[in-house]
């Protein structure tokens, strides 16, 4: 791929709010239930009805605005964004267009080594269409409104993003602070955290952006950064090869790993926004926005600086430690328990993350909910600093717990795994093995030192693994040096 040019990229992504009913309206927006179940007039577009904003929408909507250093719009308004589809019964959506209620914020993200500043536009609220459903019988579609009137935010940002490795910890970030906030619980899978992408390419130097394209359908992570990269391809090919770009949105072809064309800027839809007559001007007081700002939790970064400040963490730990709310206190909660910060994040980094990732449990998972409690690894890792049971055996303990969910002490007692200190068991397995191996314990003796790591793996053995290493080596010299 030719390095003349430079990606430009800026994201728009919509969030699922994490309130109990709709915003307009006071259906459920419970996920799952049967089609058409969580619906009234007002979100299925009756003639006449009114909609009645949720004032909880908006509380998220400047809790999302505050924790990204947005201002907050003390007089914003809702729009309506004019289109017909089968899944918007009013034909037209209730959003928020030239004064929305966040602007002008920012998000840090981390790349490689440091952090990049990257601008938010706007923060705005509006509501989610509904969803038609294909191919369940005939050849005719469904539609299911449940899904109409759930509280969106979107969130766009400037195009300051310029890889598709920048991308992803953008997203991340955004995720992780919505996680925290409580606003969102950021399942993409699941669809309640959506992205497009917008990507241009320009010539290195250049001052002007090139001609953008959208890029939507892009349901992971791994998505949206394979699709970034693929469109900024395509774009320097075609400019490469002499050809011209047109303004246009694209759909991500996962199976195949392409964008195609869906519709051209010709096409495009013309959404002739106006002010919602139906809704009032939305003034919030400054009190509230205070009280918001006083009840904000504390946020990935600050959680980050106080885990290295606090804890001695290594900067690397503490940021991917940090990145999930959940983890984050599952971390701590094992901190409490047994000061042992290092061996802690170890357990968690290695054992399991790597159990998360072999489970496919990265986007699913709550990790209150999994078998291994905060408080059965800090008892885990206290047995083993104490020297009850060795390392070694930690990690079958490790498996077993994961397997059980049972406490690491009743598993220790029950598989008898206890570390074995007392010397005269130990001295008797040595008897054993030097008594069994004599050619090796001549060899030793004659000069071949390097034989007692031998030795140690056989007393090992024959204690099944359960032997203080200390006392191993101790007890084995003295006996080998006779
Ligand atoms: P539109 O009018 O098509 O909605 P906007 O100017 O509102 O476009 O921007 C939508 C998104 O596209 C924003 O996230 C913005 O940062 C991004 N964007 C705008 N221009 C470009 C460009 N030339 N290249 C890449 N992204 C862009
Ligand atoms: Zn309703
Ligand atoms: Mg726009």
């Amino acid at each position: 791929m030719s390095t003349n040019y430079e990606p430009v990229i800026g994201l728009e992504v919509h969030a699922q709010l994490l309130t109990a009913s709709k915003i307009f309206c006071g259906c459920s927006t419970r996920f799952g239930e049967p089609p058409n179940y969580n619906t009234c007039p007002v979100c299925m577009g009756f003639p006449g009805v009114l909609p009645v904003l949720n004032k909880r929408v908006v509380e998220f909507a400047i809790r999302l605005g505050l924790a990204t250093h947005c201002e907050i719009a003390r007089y914003s308004r809702f729009a309506r964004k004019n289109y017909f589809y089968p899944d918007l019964p009013k034909g037209y959506q209730i959003s928020q267009y030239e004064l929305p209620l966040c602007e002008h914020g920012f998000l840090d993200i981390d790349v490689g080594e440091g952090k990049k500043r990257i601008r938010l536009t706007r923060i705005h609220m509006e509501e989610d269409a509904g969803k038609n459903i294909h191919d369940v019988r005939g050849d005719y579609s469904l539609v299911d409104l449940n899904r109409t009137g759930v509280p969106l935010l979107e969130i766009v940002s400037e195009p300051d993003i310029r890889s598709s490795a920048e991308a992803g910890s953008y997203l991340r970030s955004l995720r992780a602070i919505l996680q925290y906030l409580e606003v969102s619980d950021g399942n993409m899978e699941e669809g309640s955290f959506r992205c497009d992408a917008n990507v241009s390419v320009r010539p290195l130097g250049a001052q002007e952006f090139g001609t953008k394209v959208e890029i939507k359908n892009l349901n992971s992570f791994k998505a949206v950064e394979k699709a970034i990269d693929s469109e900024i391809e395509r774009q320097i090919e075609t400019l490469s090869d002499g050809g011209k770009l047109v303004q246009e949105t694209r759909l991500w072809d996962a199976d195949r790993e392409v964008t195609r064309s869906m519709r051209s800027k010709e096409f495009a839809h013309d959404y002739r926004y106006f002010p919602d007559p139906d809704l009032l001007p939305l003034a919030v007081d400054e009190k509230w926005i205070d009280e918001i700002r006083a009840a904000l939790p504390e946020l990935p970064a600050a959680r980050e600086d106080r885990f290295v400040s606090e804890y001695g963490l290594p900067r690397y730990d503490a940021q991917v430690l940090t990145v999930r709310r959940d983890i984050a206190e599952y971390f701590e909660t094992a901190v409490t328990i047994h000061r042992n910060p290092k061996a802690i994040s170890n357990w968690v980094m290695g054992d399991i993350f790597r159990v998360i990732k072999e489970r496919k449990l990265d986007d699913s998972l709550h990790i209150a909910e999994w078998p291994v409690s905060a408080e059965h690894l800090a008892a885990m890792i206290k047995m083993i600093d104490e020297g009850k049971i060795s390392g070694k055996i930690a990690k079958t303990l490790f498996s077993e717990m994961l397997a059980s969910g049972a406490a690491p002490e009743a598993i220790v007692r029950e598989k008898g795994l206890e570390q074995v200190s007392d010397t005269a068991s130990i001295e008797a397995a040595i008897d054993h093995v030097l008594a069994a191996n004599a050619k090796a314990v001549a060899d030793y003796r004659g000069g071949n030192e390097k034989s007692f790591g031998f030795f140690v793996g056989q007393v090992m053995k024959a204690t099944r693994g359960k032997a203080s290493p200390q006392v191993v080596n101790e007890l084995l010299k003295k006996k080998l040096s006779v």
